[in-house]
């Protein structure tokens, strides 16, 4: 792993170079912004076939060369010209935490500075890789650690996808990440055009060709999005529902006042009718707050109708939240209740226990330790690698 001062220097090299361009009018291409619709037009710009956007894809996201020189199935003259104008910037893995399972928790910083999370979690046969798709996020949900950053901005597609190359480039001699779950920072849906072109490329074939079983986008419900989603890809969807009554899930998801569980379940009902999938609902579990007996059989009614599958999610603590997990028995017996039913439901397996850090946690404390690092510049950025 770099020492902080080696990313931050490479860091600086790179937004010194996009201020001169920028300075000089000459604005570059990140190449991992298009998916294969743009890289198709971007060619054709250039009076170039069809064809060498395959040959692109292929460069970038699957032999994930970052040098044009490189590229030796183009002419010198096109290759020189894509040298002038283009670039290939991913984000950085500025810190790294490895749990004993395997579990790492990567804090990528991005050309402007900004710093997101990405999760690579390897099992038998499968890793599946838990992406971002915005810089905060602007929906404040109160058991979400990400919502006291507050919102700063959406990432780019270059920004999105740049979180499985950075991944693939460091654990693909390993274990390949197999999965992608958009379930890391952020409202996939409020950031709509850049996610569904980076779900594109996750399930190209000539970038990381990824099943439309094996790329999950998990939404707190942008209804008119999730309608709009389906006519424009077939990722899996998973819904983050947390509450069996609206004045409960307005109070997490103040987002449901928007759109309240009515609304969200029938377009979760559209959502299969058109793709023939079923939806992941997923439950935070907060002790005292939505996991009584009750509340399980309320649930079980509230889904009767929608081909679904229930994830119960153990609620990860975070300092102030002002929540605690609900108690192993609690959940094993709303599950049971679930089951009992007829529902499909699942309890998330518990990953990277040791370091455990909800969502949003660590870029908090990437950042303090930044602080800290300039006051020490000896000290090395990476507690584990
Ligand atoms: N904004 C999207 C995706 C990001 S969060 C969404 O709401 O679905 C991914 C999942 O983690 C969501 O189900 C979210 O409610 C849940 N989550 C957020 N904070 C959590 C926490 N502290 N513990 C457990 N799950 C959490």
């Amino acid at each position: 792993m770099d020492s902080v001062y080696a990313v931050v220097k490479t860091y600086n090299n790179k937004l010194k170079r996009r201020i001169v361009k920028t300075v000089t009018g000459q604005q570059r291409i990140n190449l991992l912004d298009l998916d294969r619709q743009a890289m198709i037009g971007f060619f054709a710009r250039m009076g170039e076939k069809p064809f060498r956007a395959n040959q692109m894809l292929k460069w970038l996201h699957q032999e994930r060369v970052s040098d044009f020189s490189q590229m030796t199935n183009f002419s010198k003259t096109l290759r020189a010209h894509l040298a002038d104008h283009c670039e290939i910037t991913a984000p950085i893995i500025v810190d790294e935490h490895c749990s004993r399972d395997g579990t790492r928790k990567w804090v990528m910083q991005l050309v402007c500075g900004n710093r997101i999370e990405t999760v690579y979690i390897p099992e038998a046969g499968r890793a599946t890789l838990c992406v971002s798709s915005q810089v905060g996020c602007a929906l404040n949900c109160t058991f979400c650690s990400t919502a006291q950053q507050g919102f700063s901005r959406n990432l780019s597609v270059a920004e999105i996808i740049g979180q499985l190359w950075v991944a693939q480039q460091k654990m693909a001699a390993e274990q390949p990440v197999t999965n992608v779950v958009m379930m890391g920072m952020g409202e996939p849906l409020l950031n709509f055009d850049n996610v569904v072109a980076a779900t594109h490329l996750m399930m190209d074939d000539f970038a990381y060709g990824l099943s439309k079983r094996r790329v999950t986008l998990s939404t707190s419900g942008i209804v008119p999005a999730i309608d709009k989603l389906r006519g424009v890809t077939d990722v899996a969807l998973a819904i983050s529902l947390h509450a069996v009554n609206d004045q409960l899930r307005s109070e997490l998801m103040p987002i449901n006042k928007s759109y309240p569980i009515a609304q969200l379940l029938a377009a979760s009902q559209r959502y299969f009718a058109d793709t023939n999938r079923k939806v992941t609902i997923e439950y935070v579990m907060l002790d005292g707050i939505n996991d009584s007996a009750e509340d399980a059989r309320a649930l079980s009614q509230l889904l009767r109708n929608l081909p679904c599958k229930i994830n119960l999610i153990r609620f990860n603590p975070f300092p102030n939240s002002g929540y605690r997990c609900s108690p192993e028995a609690r959940i094993t017996q709303f599950r049971d209740s679930l089951l009992n039913a007829g529902h499909v439901a699942t309890t998330r397996k518990k990953r990277g226990d040791d370091i455990d850090a909800a969502c949003g946690q660590l870029v908090g404390q990437v950042a303090a330790r930044a602080r800290r690092f300039q006051q020490t510049p000896n000290e090395t950025s990476c507690s584990a690698a």
